[in-house]
């Protein structure tokens, strides 16, 4: 006996094969989560299901509940966003932000702004926005709604206004920058320009547009890329395993 029916928007978050034909879906949700589903002859040349089934695409999909999963039965593109598999970059950071989302979600647990911001950089990558731009404005919102929001603004430690001048580090056990006057931890040594204070303070205030338009030099947004991976890997706790691949394209580029 199938379960019963539900309808819903989802984004495929990532996937494997499974048994002779069959595909294991995790799938983000606005009103359910995260989720697992099951594409039942997914691989068959002759599936309904297939050739809609893809990541990087909101789909509108129908799933009948299952005991360990639920099964696919419907499957519709709502949006492909075909422009943003044009680029490697784009495709890689997209992959980023799906790991990054998986690992934040609780399995069955409403996740409407989380659902929203992954959809919002999704666009935005098929828009032709920069990727790294697009995976640091997301990097920031996820923190927020984590609540771990960086602290940019004062020294994590004595809450000194952080200005001009000063020497800064960067210590995300800490949740943020700290002054020079704090030691902080011992192996606190991880330096941060005033350039890349002020472009971590842009991410937490800036809207798209106006990150879109900031012209930088490369040094300073390699700076707050690796201050916001280290955040998140303290955040999350381990490294998010697509960051490999997304340097190896940049290498290969
Ligand atoms: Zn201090």
């Amino acid at each position: 006996m199938p379960g019963r029916l539900y309808v819903t928007d989802a984004i495929v978050l990532s996937r494997f094969e499974y048994g002779e034909a069959d595909r294991v879906l995790t799938l983000m949700t606005p009103g359910h989560g995260k989720l697992k589903a099951i594409a039942r002859g997914v691989r068959r040349p002759t599936s309904r299901l297939g050739g809609s089934l893809e990541p990087l695409a909101e789909l509108r999909v129908a799933l009948a509940r299952g005991r360990t999963f639920d099964v696919v039965t419907q499957v519709s593109v709502g949006h492909a966003w075909l422009h943003l598999r044009d680029s490697l970059e784009a495709t890689a950071t997209a992959w980023y932000l799906a790991e990054l989302a998986d690992r934040s979600l609780e399995e069955r647990n409403a996740a409407e702004p989380l659902y929203a911001l992954l959809r919002r950089a999704y666009e935005l990558l098929d828009a032709g926005m920069a990727p790294g731009r697009v995976a640091r404005w997301f990097e920031m919102r996820l923190a927020d709604q984590l609540g771990v929001r960086p602290e940019v603004d004062r020294c994590v430690e004595c809450d000194r206004t952080l200005e001009a001048g000063q020497r800064f580090r960067w210590v995300p056990p800490l949740g943020g920058a700290l002054c020079e006057r704090c030691p902080g931890p011992p192996h606190a040594r991880t330096a941060l320009s005033l350039e890349a204070l002020k472009l971590l303070k842009a991410y937490q205030r800036l809207d798209v547009e106006a990150l879109a338009a900031l012209r930088l030099p490369a040094a300073v947004e390699r700076e707050a890329e690796t201050a916001m991976r280290d955040f998140l890997r303290f955040s999350l706790e381990r490294e998010a395993r697509s960051l490999g691949f997304l340097d190896d394209v940049r290498v290969g580029r």
